[in-house]
């Protein structure tokens, strides 16, 4: 099936254009986490969005789920991690498979700025977003892991068990996870290194440690890793008034164009988005 959109994204903005595209009958496939936005998860309290009076951010989530229920809308758990351009417009890899949309909508919220020196560069040659998807391609070999996330230390199992070597780095404290050939390594990964494919790390104190693959697991992937040739500044997806970014299609909307990090300004951009993105599909049908 190809979907007039694929949303990309599960906060305010998702939710906001979510809606509206599906009160203009668009057909929609929509990434995220069906706990929707971690951040509003964490507000203590709000006092700025116009409605809700004060709410805590608990009660909004809840409230934006069950309008999301009421709807029909509902949201596939899986990470996208690739997006590129088709003849027909665009492949979206979301967990294992790929999907195909005409439109697609960045609404990742504020992602971290960049990888690591070399990840973009060797991303396909050596450097994996994704275990289940290349882990085969690595039995007997050795591997660097950066775990970024608890919730993907069930990865480094599986990845663990193909290889013959695996070299761990995490950022988010001691693993629970223990097999022989896991090295969990203190030090921290610096640079990935290789000029056709992935050859070697380098870590913080300066020490290079060959290896055949490099696994990055992170819970966002930046906008710029995720479409080749994104226009961004600094971190932020440039886009104009209608959302639209610099690739025709490719709309974005929320934390992820920049601040102010606000409800409001997600919602409403999720909204805008939305509108373009029907007049995009309008325009593209005449053709
Ligand atoms: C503690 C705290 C308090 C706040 N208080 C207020 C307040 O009082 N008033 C106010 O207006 N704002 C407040 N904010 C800011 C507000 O929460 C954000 O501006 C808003 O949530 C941004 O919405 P968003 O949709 O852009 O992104 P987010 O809410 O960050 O949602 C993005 C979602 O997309 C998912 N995602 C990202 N990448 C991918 C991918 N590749 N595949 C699948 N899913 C992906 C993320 O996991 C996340 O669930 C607060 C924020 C924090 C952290």
């Amino acid at each position: 099936m190809r979907y007039d959109v694929a949303i990309i994204g599960s906060g305010p903005a998702a939710i906001s254009a979510a809606l509206t595209l599906k009160l203009h009958n668009k057909s929609i496939i929509w990434f995220g986490s069906k706990n929707l936005s971690p951040k509003v998860e964490r507000s203590e309290m709000i006092a700025n969005y116009p409605g809700v009076k004060m709410v805590t951010g608990t009660e909004l989530n809840r409230l934006y789920r069950e309008q999301i229920e009421d709807a029909g809308l509902e949201i596939e758990e899986r990470q996208v991690t690739n997006i590129s351009s088709s003849r027909r417009g665009f492949m979206v890899l979301g967990g294992n498979d790929i999907y195909d949309a005409k439109t697609v909508l960045l609404a990742l919220g504020s992602t971290s700025p960049k990888g690591f020196p070399g990840e973009a560069e060797l991303l396909g040659h050596g450097v994996s977003y994704c275990a289940t998807c290349d882990g085969f391609l690595y039995p007997g070999r050795t591997i660097a892991i950066f775990c970024g996330s608890k919730e993907f230390e069930h990865e480094v199992n599986y990845l663990a068990e193909i290889a013959a070597k695996v070299y761990l780095f995490t950022s988010c404290g001691e693993p629970s996870v223990s097999r022989e050939n896991i090295e969990v390594n203190p030090g921290k990964l610096k640079t990935i290194q290789g000029e056709e494919k992935v050859t070697a790390i380098e870590l913080t104190d300066g020490t290079t440690v060959p290896v055949d693959g490099v696994f990055v697991l992170r819970p966002a992937v930046a906008p710029g890793m995720l479409v080749k040739g994104l226009e961004l500044n600094g971190a932020d997806i440039v886009v104009d008034r209608r959302m639209a970014t610099n690739k025709p299609g490719v709309f974005a909307a929320g934390d992820c164009t920049g601040r102010p990090y606000q409800l409001a300004k997600a919602v409403g951009e999720g909204n805008i988005a939305a509108h373009s993105i029907v007049e995009y599909l309008a325009e593209k049908e005449k053709q």
